[in-house]
């Protein structure tokens, strides 16, 4: 049967929507090839921990032609500002580091904008990502994604399969939303959207803020103030047996660029070192690292949380990638940019 389109009808509605979409079913592209060296590579939240690393590496891979833009320059929550965005700049390839992160504090105190704020950024560059037919797209979720009571170590299949941990639910279910885009976009149009999931990080370029940084800036910091003012102990939190992974962000950056060269699959793909270590061996190498030579004190009035999170790093290993920068190596480079920032100097 004939339809008759009558202007503002729900038949010319749909066929106008249908109509503004570049491509129902796809579009044309080689699933395997590499980043050419001159292609526009967009890298959201480049001055971020992440973004800023990959930024780094993609400029000592010898690509050039990279854009970046603060949050004041675009605020990738802006819809309008997003598509404006993508229409003037028109990237071939996207590394998507940009997200509202924070520790247990921030997401305990600001739970509605952790939702609200990854689910737009998400939203906005994962969906004109696809209508501007961008080549590639890496989406970065985090090791929370899982649940809380996963077993050890955590295997990508475990997604989805359990609670998540109550504290940063909002922010988990923002990065699950994330890679279902992701993968609902390479299903219903061809697109090629991966998403990797990295353990705790850190290295060049974190936040040192004590009120809101994660376990390993927080430590250099207190460790080079009691350095500093001559202070014998520091306190740590908790019973220091908890089992934690630490990979260093520089090695984060360097399996980007490998996944977007070889990974192809909208299967999640789990990105860590594969070895854990104690709370409190991780706190005296910071301290040998920060050279504080008094006593570390623990504090088991502090939860100590769950008892151990590693990651299952077999799969990016069988591609041929492993972490490479020993965890020393990463502290001593870590503590000597944090020396050279302004966080030192607020010490
Ligand atoms: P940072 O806080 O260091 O960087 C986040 C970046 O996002 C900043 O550059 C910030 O811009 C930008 N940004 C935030 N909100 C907006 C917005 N509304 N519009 C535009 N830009 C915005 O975070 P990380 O680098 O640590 O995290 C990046 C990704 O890596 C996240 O997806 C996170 O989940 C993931 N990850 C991080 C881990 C970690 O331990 N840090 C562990 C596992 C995963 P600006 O600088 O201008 O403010």
């Amino acid at each position: 049967m004939n339809t008759i389109s009558v202007p503002g009808s729900a038949v010319t509605r749909r066929a106008s929507r249908e109509a503004s979409r570049p491509c129902a079913t796809g579009w044309e592209r080689d699933k395997h090839s590499m980043m050419e060296p001159d292609a526009k590579i967009y890298v959201a939240g480049h001055q971020g921990l992440v973004g800023g690393a990959i930024w780094r590496r993609l400029q000592a891979a010898g690509f050039g032609n990279l854009v970046g833009r603060s949050l004041e320059e675009l605020d990738l929550r802006d819809q309008a500002a997003v598509t404006a965005f993508f229409e003037r700049e028109r990237p071939d390839y996207v590394f998507l580091a940009a997200a509202r992160v924070g520790g247990i504090r921030a997401n305990n105190t600001f739970p509605a904008e952790f939702i609200y704020d990854n689910l737009m950024i998400e939203a906005n560059l994962i969906h004109q990502a696809y209508r501007h037919q961008v080549k590639k797209l890496l989406f970065l979720g985090s090791s929370c994604i899982y649940p809380k009571l996963c077993p050890q170590p955590m295997k990508e299949e475990y997604l989805l399969d359990g609670k998540l941990e109550p504290t940063n639910e909002p922010y988990a279910v923002a990065k699950i939303a994330g890679i279902k885009m992701c993968q609902s976009y390479n299903r219903q149009y061809g697109a090629n959207f991966i998403s990797l999931m990295p353990t705790n990080l850190y290295g060049p370029g974190d936040n040192f803020d004590l009120l809101d940084s994660h376990v390993i800036p927080a430590l250099i910091r207190k460790f080079h103030q009691a350095k500093v003012t001559g202070a014998s102990e520091v306190p740590v939190w908790g019973t220091g047996t908890p089992r934690r992974e630490f990979l260093y962000v520089d090695d984060l950056a360097d399996a980007c660029l490998f996944l977007m060269q070889h990974y192809d699959d909208g299967e999640i793909i789990n990105v860590g070192v594969g070895q854990d270590l104690q709370i409190l061996e991780m706190a005296e190498q910071v301290a040998a690292v920060t050279g504080f030579s008094g006593r570390i004190v623990l504090d088991p009035s502090y939860p100590d949380g769950t008892p151990q999170k590693l990651l299952d790093v077999s799969k990016i290993n069988a591609l041929g990638w492993q972490a490479r920068t020993p965890f020393t190596e990463g502290l001593q480079k870590t503590y000597e940019w944090f020396c050279q920032s302004p966080w030192a100097r607020q010490t």
